[in-house]
Formats: structure tokens, sequence, C-alpha cells
């Protein structure tokens, strides 16, 4: 049987391994935040952000976030049903209730017209994610929430590398999260990143990120408020020091992996792809196929002749509403629909042009079939 093709595995060089041995002989002591502070800084001159704090996951850069926002209790937080649960937990972890709305039929992302209707006298966030690295109707979801008086917050966990009109993805909003996990464009094993330009915001997740201690207060061992532990090691941040040294050749590889499966797939009737409309630019952290109900091709039989050739296929999100702790959002037609006739093709860095054509000539039998 032929190799079997993953769908994703990070790119780990020479460079990531001398840094993460140093941090693990030296960044101790004195030491202890050297990484963690190159880290930060790197991914702010790349973002083009005031400020950055590194976490141990995207997920906790979100339950920070949120938690400095205000969101709690009683309040509703507007979101696409087509997504991973990890943005959805800290809105239930903080009390509030997520309310799950439709996404466009071509991005994939949050529909800003469903977003409008959904807001509430409760409504105290929107949360735009970029799927898959597609970008979200910014200036549409920013217009929306200016004139309501709601943040909007960027789950970026997916979109590193995207770029919208000249803004990088998770640059626009109240607060913009990132995710390191070894499934993710660039890795530190576990961890994440919350990023902001409102200096306010940064101060109250920078105490809550440090167990509610102020960083102006003088009294050792003295929290002024209950916050959170989602710190990054120097470890981890010494291989991040290293990815970010390598961010255009790791993201310019995807780009360069969905352009290959666009210019053999795109063509074919019944199939759309990541789109990449005019003034921006896709991170291609997933390379997705959705095909036409007509093709009548459907996830398991994708999933079927996937494994026949011994390649991952990923899943598309199922909606979050058709999961056991939620209430079925049956009107949100396209999260419940694309699902069943979609996949995620793979797409890690050291894949090769002869694995490529393999995964394409599964879809074209397919089609063909
Ligand atoms: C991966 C991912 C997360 C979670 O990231 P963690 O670092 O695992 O917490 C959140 N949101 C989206 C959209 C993701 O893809």
């Amino acid at each position: 049987m032929s190799s079997r093709i993953l769908y994703t595995k990070p790119s780990i060089t020479e460079l990531e391994v001398r840094y993460a041995t140093d941090a693990t002989a030296n960044g101790w002591g004195d030491h202890c935040y050297d990484y963690i502070n190159r880290f930060e800084a790197a991914f702010k001159e790349h973002l083009g952000v005031k400020y950055t704090i590194a976490t141990s996951s995207c997920t906790g850069a979100l339950h920070m976030g949120m938690a400095a926002l205000g969101i709690g209790s009683g309040d509703e937080v507007i979101m696409a049903d087509t997504n991973w649960v990890a943005t959805t937990s800290p809105i239930v972890n903080l009390g509030a209730k997520p309310v799950f709305v439709d996404i466009l039929e071509d991005s994939w992302c949050i529909d800003p017209e469903q977003v409008e209707r959904a807001i509430t006298p409760r409504t105290k966030a929107i949360v735009a994610v970029h799927l898959y690295g597609n970008l979200c109707d910014m200036d549409r979801l920013l217009a929306i929430g200016e004139k309501h008086g709601i943040p909007v917050i960027e789950d970026a966990a997916e979109a590193i590398g995207s770029v919208y009109h000249g803004k990088r993805a998770g640059s626009m909003g109240a607060f913009g999260a990132f995710s390191f996990h070894g499934t993710k464009t660039l890795t530190t094993g576990e961890g994440g990143m919350f990023v902001t330009n409102d200096p306010e915001l940064y101060e109250h997740v920078l105490t809550l990120s440090n167990h509610g201690r102020a960083r102006g207060q003088t009294k050792q061992f003295w929290p002024d408020m209950i916050g959170f532990k989602y710190k990054m090691s120097n470890i981890q941040a010494a291989i991040g020091c290293a990815q970010m040294e390598r961010i255009e050749e790791l993201t310019s590889r995807k780009r360069e992996i969905l352009a290959t499966y666009r210019e053999r797939l795109a063509g074919l009737p019944g199939i759309s792809m990541n789109p990449e409309p005019k003034g921006t630019v896709n991170g291609a952290w997933m390379p997705t196929v959705v095909f036409a109900p007509e093709t009548g091709i459907t996830r398991e039989n994708l999933q079927a002749a996937f494994a026949s050739e011994n390649a991952d296929a990923r899943v598309f999100f199922w909606p979050l509403s058709s999961l056991p702790m939620f209430d079925p959002v049956l009107k949100n037609i396209h999260a419940w629909s694309i699902p069943d006739r979609a996949i995620n093709l793979p797409s890690y860095h050291d894949m090769n042009y002869a694995d490529q054509v393999r995964v394409i000539a599964v879809i074209k039998e397919l089609l063909n079939g």
C-alpha cells in the first residue's frame, strides 16, 4: 500500500530544535521570559498590532478576552454555527449564551445579515471566525458592531497569513486570538496569542493572565482580582520564535498547496473551494472542497474513497447547534447542509506533489464515478 497522507503535520527544522534546546538548557532564572518576550514582540511586528500576550491556547486567549469584555451570566454572544467548539466553550464557561447564526455559502464564514437580525438587548459581542483561513466580511461586521455598540472579536486561530484589504486577520476587532496547536500553520505544540490595539483591554487581560496580579502591584503574592492561568512556557515560546522566523515560508507553502489543488480541481463541475476575494489574501490553513448537492457526493463517500487511498480526510465542522449540549438551529441551512458534502484536504508543509496528485485523483474518480 502507498504511504499514508496525513492531513496536517508541523514543519520542524533544526532551528526549532536549537531554540527549544537552548530554552531547556538555559531559559531559567533571569532568562525564564526571554523567548516569551521575543515571541510576543515578533508576533506583534508580524501582525501590526500594539499588544500581544502569549497564552497556553487560543481557547485561553478567548476566555480571558471575553472575561475582560465583561461577558457573563445572561449575556448573548453571536457566532457562526460552523466552527470548532473551542470558541463556544469560553462563552458557556462564563455563563453566557452562544447564539448560532448561519454562514455564507461561498466563504463558510458568518453571515453579517444574520448577525444583525440576531442582535438583542442582551448581545454582548459578535465573534468573527476566519474559517480555514477564509476571511469574514469584516467591513460589514465592524459596521454592525459600531452601530449597536457591540465589540467584534476575531477568532483568527485558522487565519495566520490571511490579509483583509491590507490588514492582517486578528488585527481588526476589539481583540484577536490565535492558536499554535500542532495542527495549525504555526505551532508551538500547544499555545495561543491574545492580540489587541486597546491599551485598557490589554492591561486588563495582562492582569487576568497573571492570576489577577496587576503589573504595577508591588506587594508580592498579592492578586487584585481572580484571574486565570493560561500562560505559555518559555520552551514553547522558543519553538514559536523559530517558527516566526519562518512565517513567510510556512504561510506561502500553505498557499502553494491550495493553489495546486485549486488549479487541478476548481474547474470541475459542482466543486467549490476556499475563496480569495479581490483585495484579500487567504492564509490557506485548510484547503477544503465543497461538492454541489447534484454531484451526489457525500461525506461518507469521501471518507471511504480517501481511506482506500490511505489518505486522511477531515470532515467539515459539524454545526455546533447539532451538538448534544445545544438546541438545533435548523434554519442555519448552509451550516447544516455543507458538512454533508464537503471535506478538508491534506495540506502539511512537507507534503510532496505526488501526494497531492493522489488526492486529486481520488476526487476526480469520485466525480466520474
Ligand atoms: C484550533 C482552533 C481553536 C482552538 O485553539 P486551541 O489553541 O486548541 O485552544 C479555536 N478556534 C478555532 C477556529 C480553531 O480552529
